[in-house]
C-alpha cells in the first residue's frame, strides 16, 4: 500500500529474483515491500527480442505458475525446447538430452529476461499484502536489535523486520550489511547477439565447446534466436567492432551447420564474466538472494534458476516462522535458509567452474577423459537421465513451491 511506512519483508531489487520471492510471499500474512529502480520497459507484440534472455528450468517453471506468474510469460513470448545438444568441438563427441526420455513434453523454455520480470511483476503489483515501491532505489539502512530501518534515495524511510538484497551481483544491500563474497573472474567475455533466421522456430538449444570457449544457440519464438560467443576479452571486441554483414560470416562460418541461414543480426552486446559466491547469505535482519548471493558462467544457463530458487527457498522458511508467531528477521530462523541453499549454489559454482576447467586448452589424456565421460553420458541411459534432471532443476532438496 502507497504511503505505508512499516512492513516484515523489504525486498530491494525487482529484478526477476526479487519479484519472484515477493510474488511467493503473495497472500502470507506478511507485509511486503519491494523498492526497485527501473520501471520494466511494457511489452508490445512487435517489440524486438531483447538481448537478455535466460533458459529457464522446468523447476523454475513450476514456481511461476505456483505464483500465477507463469500465464504473464506464455501470453508475451517465449520459445520451450525439446533437446539439448552439447558437443565437444575439439574432440568430436557429443551429448543428447531429450524431454521424451524423461516424459516430460519439454526441457526447458527460453524466455526474454524483461518478459519474465514483467510477468512476475504484473501478478505482484494484484497482491493486497504487497507494495511495488518504483522507481525507488535504496540509499542505506541500518539495524537495530528489533528492525531494520530503510531510508531510499529521496529520504523516504520504511522499517522493515527483515530487509533482503535482491539487487544483483554489485548488491548496495550485501556491502552495507558488510558480507564479503570469494570472488574469481574467468579470462572470458560472452558476446551475445539476437538474430533472425531463415528457418523456423527450433525445439533444440544447443552448446558447443571449443578451446577458446563455448558457443551456443538459444531458440526464440518465430525466424529469431539468441546465440552467444566465449572468447578473450580482445577477441570480442573485435566481434563486436564488425560490421553487421562481417559479424554473420563469422558466425556462419564459425558455427556448426544449422537448418538454414542467419539472416541478420538484431542487436549485440558484450558482457564480462565472473563468478562470485557471498560468504554468507544471512545476518541478523539480512538475507541476500539471486545474483547478490551468487554469480556463476552463464555457460549451463543456471543464474537465474538458481536465484528463484533461493526465492521459492527463503519464502518458505519466512512463511514458516510467521506462522509460528517467530520474528522473520532472527537470525536463528534465517540460518536454516544459508544453510539449505548455500550448500546447494556451492555443489553447482563448483560442478560449473569443473566445466569450464575440463574444456579449456587441455593435454591429450584429460581431453580423452572428456569424450568418455561423455560418451558415457550419452550410452548409458540412467546417467543422462540423471545429468538431464539437474539441468531442468527436478532433483536435489527442492522448496516446495519448487515441486510438481
Ligand atoms: C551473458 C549472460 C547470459 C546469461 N544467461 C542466463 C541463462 O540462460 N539462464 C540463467 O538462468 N541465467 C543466465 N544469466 C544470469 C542471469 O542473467 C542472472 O543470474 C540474473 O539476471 C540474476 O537476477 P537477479 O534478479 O538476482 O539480479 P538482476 O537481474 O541484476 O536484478 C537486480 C535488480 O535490482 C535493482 N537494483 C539494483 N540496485 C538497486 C538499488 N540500490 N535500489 C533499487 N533497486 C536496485 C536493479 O534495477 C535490478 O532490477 C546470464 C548472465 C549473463 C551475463
Amino acid at each position: 500500500m502507497q504511503g505505508q511506512t512499516e512492513y516484515d519483508v523489504v525486498i530491494v531489487g525487482g529484478g526477476m529474483v526479487g519479484a519472484m520471492l515477493a510474488a511467493a510471499l503473495g497472500h502470507s500474512r506478511l507485509a511486503v515491500a519491494v523498492i526497485e529502480s527501473q520501471e520494466p520497459q511494457p511489452y508490445h507484440v512487435s517489440d524486438p527480442m531483447d538481448l537478455r534472455v535466460s533458459a529457464l528450468s522446468l523447476a523454475t517453471e513450476t514456481m511461476l505458475s505456483a505464483t500465477g506468474a507463469w500465464d504473464g510469460v506464455q501470453t508475451r513470448r517465449s520459445c520451450p525446447f525439446r533437446h539439448l545438444w552439447v558437443t565437444d568441438g575439439e574432440q568430436g563427441q557429443d551429448t543428447r538430452f531429450f524431454s521424451g526420455d524423461l516424459g516430460t513434453t519439454h526441457l526447458g523454455t527460453i524466455v526474454e529476461n524483461r518478459i519474465l520480470q514483467l510477468a512476475l511483476v504484473d501478478r505482484l503489483k494484484s497482491l493486497s499484502n504487497v507494495t511495488w515501491l518504483c522507481p525507488a532505489e535504496l540509499h542505506s539502512f541500518d539495524i537495530s536489535d528489533t528492525a531494520v530501518n530503510v531510508t531510499l534515495s529521496n529520504n523516504d524511510r520504511l522499517t522493515a523486520k527483515l530487509i533482503v538484497g535482491a539487487d544483483g551481483a554489485r548488491s548496495k544491500v550485501r556491502d552495507i550489511a558488510g558480507i564479503q563474497t570469494a570472488k574469481s573472474s574467468y579470462p572470458q567475455h560472452a558476446l551475445v547477439a539476437s538474430v533472425t533466421t531463415s528457418f523456423e522456430q527450433q525445439a533444440t538449444t544447443w552448446q558447443r565447446f571449443t578451446p577458446t570457449g563455448p558457443q551456443a544457440f538459444l531458440p526464440m519464438p518465430g525466424r529469431n534466436a539468441s546465440m552467444v560467443w566465449y572468447h578473450t576479452e580482445e577477441e570480442v571486441a573485435r566481434l563486436t567492432g564488425l560490421s553487421d554483414d562481417a559479424f554473420l560470416a563469422e558466425m556462419t562460418e564459425t558455427f556448426p551447420a544449422m537448418p538454414g541461414t542467419l539472416e541478420s543480426v538484431q542487436a549485440r552486446a558484450s558482457f564480462p564474466l565472473s563468478c562470485s559466491h557471498a560468504k554468507h547469505y544471512v545476518k541478523p535482519r539480512v538475507a541476500l538472494i539471486g545474483d547478490a548471493a551468487h554469480t556463476v558462467h552463464p555457460l549451463a544457463g543456471q543464474g537465474v534458476n538458481l536465484g528463484m530458487l533461493d526465492a521459492a527457498a527463503l519464502a518458505e522458511n519466512l512463511i514458516e516462522t510467521a506462522a509460528g508467531q517467530h520474528d522473520v528477521g532472527a537470525y536463528r530462523r534465517l540460518r536454516r535458509y544459508e544453510r539449505w541453499r548455500r550448500f546447494d549454489n556451492s555443489v553447482m559454482i563448483t560442478a560449473l567452474d569443473g566445466f569450464y576447467h575440463a574444456f579449456k586448452p587441455q593435454p591429450k589424456p584429460v581431453r580423452v577423459a572428456r569424450a568418455l565421460a561423455m560418451k558415457l553420458a550419452n550410452d548409458i541411459t540412467p546417467l543422462n537421465k540423471v545429468i538431464t534432471r539437474y539441468a531442468m532443476g527436478t532433483m536435489g532438496d527442492l522448496p516446495k513451491l519448487a515441486q510438481p
